[in-house]
């Protein structure tokens, strides 16, 4: 496709004149298809029935706002045609793929940094759930601004599905969102041990461990004198390459309690 490779563009001239050749016949085909006039004004019709159909103007949009997606639209269909289609026939169309179309104009929004206003976060959210998982970060930051905390559990859920969650929860956002350095992904806290071991609720855990662990592997703990957490607790041996972990020191109380389960025995 000669469109894909447009920084080659030049190049193709000289070594593949076909190329060239084809791009005029398919441009005169499509031409014999449409006049100029009338695929323009088959634009700024469908856009405005769109607006209205769709309920866009509710998100603020204007039929201007959303001209070039419906022109990208009516060209990939007129392309795909060899009959001249007509105004009804490609609304139609529009119509039949409303999906789609929203999630066209989802992406478009998060793109050009236009989602202003809590009913633009619920089209996204509602159309293009996994656009909204992966832009997170950002979202968060708009639905917070708004107050908008019941889009901000939506966001979560979405997060982990298709975003890039991590196994540990931030106590400031509530995303599963921290990285190994103790940063958030998603709303940028810089976290410490304190707040995670907080947050896992690491005295309890380790409370528990005899019922995970045996002795050598708690005593491994001790002596090394911290955790991996990577959703469970692990010692140092256990910790797998390939998962995202944080190292958490442990104190002299948290050893304590380790010490405890093996006197036990
Ligand atoms: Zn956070």
């Amino acid at each position: 496709m000669p469109r894909k490779k447009s920084n080659k563009k030049d190049e193709n001239k000289i070594k593949d004149p076909n190329n060239e050749i084809s791009k005029t016949k398919k441009k005169s085909q499509k031409q014999a298809k449409l006049s100029n006039d009338e695929f323009n004004s088959f634009v700024n019709d469908i856009s405005r029935e769109i607006i209205d159909k769709f309920g866009l103007d509710l998100i603020n949009l204007k039929p201007d706002d959303i001209k070039d997606l419906v022109e990208e639209i009516i060209n990939s269909i007129v392309e795909s045609r060899v009959t001249k289609p007509s105004e009804e026939s490609l609304l139609k169309k529009f119509i039949n793929s409303k999906d789609q179309f929203m999630k066209g104009i989802a992406g478009r929004l998060i793109e050009r940094d236009e989602v202003n206003s809590r009913e633009r976060l619920e089209l996204i959210i509602a159309y293009a759930p996994e656009i909204a998982g992966r832009a997170s970060p950002r979202l968060y930051k708009i639905a917070k601004q708004l107050n908008a905390i019941d889009l901000i559990d939506n966001l979560r859920q979405l997060w982990n599905r298709y975003g890039l969650s991590t196994p540990i929860r931030c106590p400031v956002c509530g995303f599963n969102s921290v990285m190994p350095d103790m940063s958030c992904i998603v709303c940028g806290s810089l976290l410490d041990e304190k707040d995670i071991k907080k947050e896992i609720n690491l005295r309890e855990q380790l409370s528990k461990l005899k019922n995970v662990y045996n002795d050598k592997l708690i005593r491994e703990i001790i002596d090394s004198g911290y955790v991996v957490f990577d959703g469970e607790i692990k010692p140092p041996s256990l910790k797998e390459k390939d998962k995202i972990s944080i190292s958490l020191h442990l104190n002299k109380d948290e050893k304590d309690i380790l010490l405890k389960l093996l006197s036990k025995a």
